[in-house]
């Protein structure tokens, strides 16, 4: 994958309406693309990957327009969750030396606003104590004040505990027991963490039985919600998430791509929201 750098004018993203699965108000994501590669990815073919899925776009001025546009919503105290990772992953492994996320995250703990980050990678635990001097002092929107008592949600996600599955659709991520394993630290260190079930693979990991064990893994190593969702598929040039899909799937399970074919619509089967449990 390329890499190019861009600069942007934006990166802080006010949402209408507070998410209720997430419950963040804003989202910034510092990288357009995501170099975690995830197969089933619905950025392939989305306006969040970028014209050029080749290339890993890395927003070099993104510290600077977030200290700006979030030093205005602090003087309005407009405070509410920052969704960190929404369509890239925060923790690519260049992060490691770019170190973009953990300007935004010191930038989010100057202002004082909470945050919800998402990855599937165990480089979030350099950023353990940041995180923690956020999560004491965030100041958090009224409605949630007197619900939730952290300024930080730290969400992993999985599609499966599989890992041969998680090696095949998820080549760039940690594997699943490195982030079970880091979604055990961040609670031990006593973080709101939890898991987004998100997107379940169709025929390989919704049945019920694969449920129940991806359930009992998240909860044995401390994930106090899980948030499980469907896969969306769609596009019909190769570097759309529903060709990349199809054809890994052609080469791995033939067999599912018949059945996977025949499930309704551009939508491409699943279970859509089944469950949201949280945990306060
Ligand atoms: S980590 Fe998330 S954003 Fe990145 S490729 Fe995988 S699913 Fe997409």
């Amino acid at each position: 994958m390329m890499i190019k750098e861009i600069k942007v004018k934006s990166v802080l993203n006010k949402l209408k309406v507070q998410d209720d699965w997430f419950l963040v108000d804003y989202s910034v994501n510092p990288f357009m693309g995501c170099a975690l590669n995830c197969v089933y990815c619905y950025i392939h073919g989305s306006k969040y990957g970028g014209e050029d899925t080749t290339t890993f776009q890395v927003k070099v001025n993104a510290p600077e327009v977030l200290y700006r546009q979030l030093k205005k919503r602090a003087r309005r105290r407009e405070y509410g969750f920052i969704g960190l990772g929404s369509s890239t992953d925060p923790y690519p492994p260049l992060e490691k030396d770019l170190q973009i996320t953990r300007e935004l995250l010191k930038i989010i703990y100057r202002f004082k606003f909470p945050v919800n980050v998402t990855t599937k990678s165990t480089l979030i635990l350099r950023d353990l104590e940041l995180l923690r001097k956020i999560d004491e002092k965030a100041i958090l929107p009224p409605k949630l004040g007197n619900k939730l008592r952290h300024g930080v949600i730290v969400s992993f996600s999985f599609s499966t505990v599989d890992p041969v599955l998680a090696g095949i659709f998820e080549p760039g991520a940690s594997t699943v027991e490195e982030r079970l394993e880091t979604m055990q630290k961040f609670k031990d260190e006593g973080f709101l963490v939890g898991a987004n079930l998100m997107p379940i693979l169709p025929f390989l990991s919704d049945s019920e039985e694969e449920l129940d064990k991806m359930i009992k893994q998240m909860k044995d190593h401390g994930a106090e919600f899980i948030l499980v969702g469907g896969m969306t598929l769609f596009g019909d040039k190769p570097s759309d998430c529903k060709v990349r899909y199809l054809d890994v799937l052609k080469e791995h399970f033939p067999e599912l791509v018949p059945k996977l074919k025949n499930c309704s619509g551009i939508l491409l089967h699943l279970l859509g929201l089944i469950s949201i449990n949280w945990l306060y």
